[in-house]
């Protein structure tokens, strides 16, 4: 992806943190404003962790919707929302709520017009009716989009470019110093600076200072996700909403491999089409393994593996936890802090089809043991007696002979013996917090506040850093959240000469 190079030092009237979701859509709202936009990432790359994700947004009176012949409104997903929060409805912002939900049908609208393709909707009760919009062929088609249209509106964007500081002048935020390919720069904004730098996931002083013990030391998947905005506004008199609530920990798997064939392959309107159509009409034994190849997020294995006998061991073929007892808790404290999924042949005859799983793409890709033989050469492996699988996915081979025959040994009844052939290990996978969502207090304009619920001028949040204490539970939230908070908070920057 070539980026326009900015002149360091310069003035304009917006600046943008962070090349994500919310970032793009706030740098084209505010382009599409007439205002000169500088768009900042401190990756080689604009993507973020919408670019990691499995595409999902959850909308309602959308195009797909009334094509399916589904009645839905705003008034009704904002509803269906809370039945999603359980406990935490309390903690949820009503004001923000009511933002999304009256929003994101406008943002799929614009998406579609931008050629991004979307396939469904799917259900996922308790939403009352199927609301989940899943993009095609990727996630990677909304960075592909939006940089397209960000460019064609003359945003110029800056990587390897990462904010440090708020410059604020007479209370007022005015621009950014930021560490531009090692250099330190000052970059001034006459309207505003929109924080777009997504969640602290993997921000080590944030997660100490809000995550509960057990889960502070846990990763996050996307190391970007270090809550740079959070900090830059904490230090300007911002606060942080929700710090405590994290979507995790979850096991999942490592991502795949690139694939070359498929990074040559652009996720343009057109292909995402084709997929759209084959969807409907080629029975789904054969798409999976299309889909499965562009699939680049690390799919969570599904619990009912572990429930139905496969056990977890360890890079020394060690098993070190009940399998049934929060292993995603043990899984940081072994070795690499990764683990490896094991069973025999009775478990993994449950896994060939519906509705026995062993990972989803929500809606999408639900894929079977066959689709990870085929698809996930990586992480699969297979053999005849437990000393060649040992041997093939890289563990002691004494240790994991041992470790089977002990658990082979458990008293009747207690776990079902793994010792019919062919032998199977899934992995590595890991612990990790797919996201936090403690993000900065702000209005309905997406200005953020300070600690006394005062705008402080000149400065907007976007996406998980401008989350502001909204809930957005079950799939599909997040990003609907991150590009329809964008798209208004860089329309508002637009307008911030005086507030
Ligand atoms: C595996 C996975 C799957 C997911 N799937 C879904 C899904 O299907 N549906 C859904 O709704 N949500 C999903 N989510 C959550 C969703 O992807 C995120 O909440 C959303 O993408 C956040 O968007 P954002 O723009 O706020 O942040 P990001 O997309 O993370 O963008 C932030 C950008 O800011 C940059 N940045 C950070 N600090 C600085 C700095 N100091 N200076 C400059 N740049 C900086 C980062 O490098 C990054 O590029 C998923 C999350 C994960 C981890």
């Amino acid at each position: 992806m070539s980026t326009t190079t900015a002149i360091v030092g310069q003035t304009v009237d917006v600046i943008v943190v962070g090349g994500g979701g919310a970032g793009l859509a706030a740098s084209i709202s505010a382009a599409a404003a007439n205002r000169s936009v500088l768009l900042l990432e401190k990756e080689p790359k604009l993507g973020g962790t919408t670019g990691l994700s499995v595409g999902s947004i959850t909308a309602s009176a959308t195009a797909l919707q009334r094509r399916a012949g589904i009645v839905d409104s705003p008034a009704q997903h904002f509803e269906d929302m809370a039945l999603f929060a359980g406990e935490l409805a309390v903690r949820d912002n009503l004001e923000l709520r009511r933002l999304y939900t009256e929003n994101v049908p406008d943002t799929v609208a614009w998406l579609e017009n931008l050629g991004v393709v979307f396939f469904g909707p799917m259900p996922e009760p308790p939403h009352r009716v199927p609301r989940m919009h899943n993009v095609l062929p990727s996630s990677k088609a909304y960075i592909h989009q939006l940089w397209k249209e960000a460019r064609r509106l003359g945003v110029k964007a800056l990587l390897n470019a990462r904010a440090q500081k708020l410059i604020t002048t007479g209370g007022r935020v005015t621009g950014v110093e930021a560490v531009v390919n090692g250099r330190i720069v000052q970059l001034n904004a006459t309207c505003a600076v929109v924080l777009a730098s997504g969640d602290f996931s993997s921000g080590r002083e944030l997660k100490q200072k809000y995550l509960a013990e057990d889960i502070r030391d846990i990763d996050g998947i996307n190391p970007a996700s270090t809550g740079d905005g959070q900090r830059l506004a904490l230090e300007v008199g911002g606060d942080i909403v929700n710090g405590d609530i994290v979507f995790g920990p979850e096991i999942r798997f490592v991502v795949p491999p690139v694939n070359k064939l498929v990074e040559c392959i652009p996720p343009s309107t057109q292909l995402a089409r084709i997929m759209r159509r084959s969807l409907t009409l080629v029975p789904s034994a054969i798409l999976r393994p299309l889909l499965m190849m562009f699939i680049t997020t690390n799919l969570a294995p599904s619990p009912s593996l572990l429930q139905k006998g496969a056990i977890l061991v360890n890079k020394l073929g060690k098993r070190f936890v009940n399998e049934l007892d929060k292993p995603v808790y043990a899984i940081p404290r072994q070795p690499e802090q990764m683990a490896y999924i094991v069973f025999d042949n009775k478990v993994a005859a449950t896994f060939t089809g519906w509705p026995n799983f062993i990972s989803t793409a929500p809606g999408l890709a639900y894929a079977y043991l066959a689709d990870y033989k085929r698809n996930r050469r990586d992480i699969y492996f297979q053999a005849d007696s437990i000393r060649a699988l040992a041997h093939a996915f890289g563990v002691p081979v004494d240790a994991l002979a041992q470790t089977i025959a002990e658990h082979n040994r458990s008293p009747a009844g207690q776990a079902a013996p793994l010792a019919t052939p062919p032998f199977y290990a899934l992995g590595p996978a890991k612990s990790w917090i797919a996201i936090a969502d403690g993000g900065l207090k702000v209005n309905a304009n997406l200005q953020v506040l300070d600690r006394s619920g005062q705008c402080i001028p000149g400065l907007f949040a976007a996406g998980s850093t401008g989350q502001g204490g909204l809930l957005l539970e079950g799939h599909g939230h997040h990003l609907g959240w991150a590009l329809t908070s964008g798209r208004i908070a860089g329309r508002n920057a637009a307008r911030a000469t005086e507030t």
